[in-house]
């Protein structure tokens, strides 16, 4: 069994021969490892995970890229030092024992602190992946508990907003002073609930605003959407490569037009 779920045992020694020779750098590369079920009697429903990392000798850091199907869970457990879980694909759930279950979405990262019971795992509606990084102690990364039932896992997530902002919502700050129901709207539909579904993470969604808006030559909200989507996790590298792949979909005067609102909104950036 891998160590992110063992409860005993000991830590596989490193190869010897790997020793003798004096701690050579080791890539494995993408594709090349394994993809293993999780072990049945600590989850619920369909997991697979791929083990990242494994220790070896004095090491005590594991790794694995655990992915949940729709509705798929753990048990409730907790670890003896710790974990730290970064979602990379698709929309999750995770509930501390006593708290309220909390939606986790594509970059999140969830840091859980030694001894406390926990549970994560999909939405009922969307796969996620997550790495997961555990430290061992003698041998042991978890220990576990009893599963998390229907009613436990079907307690609906406050919903996450898409901007988590204490200042005034995107809506009333562009005419919530000229139009304060069309600020309403904005804020509760477009941003509250289109932009909230799980379908699409925060970065998909802001690349494909930014990618409508730079194609139909919108300054104005493009400009918005440029800082958001710095905001959702896109680097200034990938909002200039998405303009110049458009310019040849868009047409050249629409990239230039964003090439000259992204220069602005880069150059404010440098400011703060
Ligand atoms: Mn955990």
């Amino acid at each position: 069994m891998n160590p992110l779920f063992t409860a005993g045992g000991t830590p596989q020694a490193a190869p010897d021969a790997a020793l003798a020779a004096g701690a050579g750098l080791q890539i494995t590369r993408a594709g090349s490892r394994p993809v293993n079920a999780a072990p049945e009697q600590y989850f619920t429903g369909q997991v697979s995970v791929e083990m990242l990392q494994v220790p070896s000798g004095e090491e005590r850091s594991s790794a694995g890229a655990v992915s949940f199907k729709p509705g798929a869970r753990t048990h409730w457990h907790s670890h003896p030092l710790g974990q730290t879980l970064i979602v990379t694909a698709g929309v999750g759930r995770i509930q501390r024992w006593g708290g309220p279950v909390e939606e986790i979405r594509v970059g999140d990262v969830v840091h859980i602190p030694p001894h406390t019971k926990h549970w994560h795992g999909a939405a009922p509606d969307s796969a996620m992946t997550h790495t997961a990084i555990t430290e061992v102690l003698n041998g042991s990364a978890a220990d576990w508990l009893e599963p998390v039932t229907d009613t436990q896992y079907q307690e609906r997530p406050e919903p996450v907003l898409a901007s988590a902002s204490t200042a005034p919502s995107q809506g009333q700050q562009l005419f919530g002073d000229i139009a304060p129901q069309f600020a309403q709207l904005t804020d509760e539909v477009l941003f509250g609930q289109v932009w909230a579904r799980p379908g699409l993470s925060q970065r998909d969604r802001s690349l494909i605003t930014v990618a409508a808006l730079i194609a139909m030559n919108r300054p104005d909200q493009l400009r918005g959407h440029l800082a958001r989507a710095q905001a959702n996790g896109l680097s200034d590298a990938e909002l200039i490569e998405a303009t110049t792949h458009l310019a040849f979909y868009a047409g050249w005067p629409s990239a230039v037009t964003a090439i000259g609102v992204a220069r602005d909104v880069f150059a404010a950036d440098d400011k703060r």
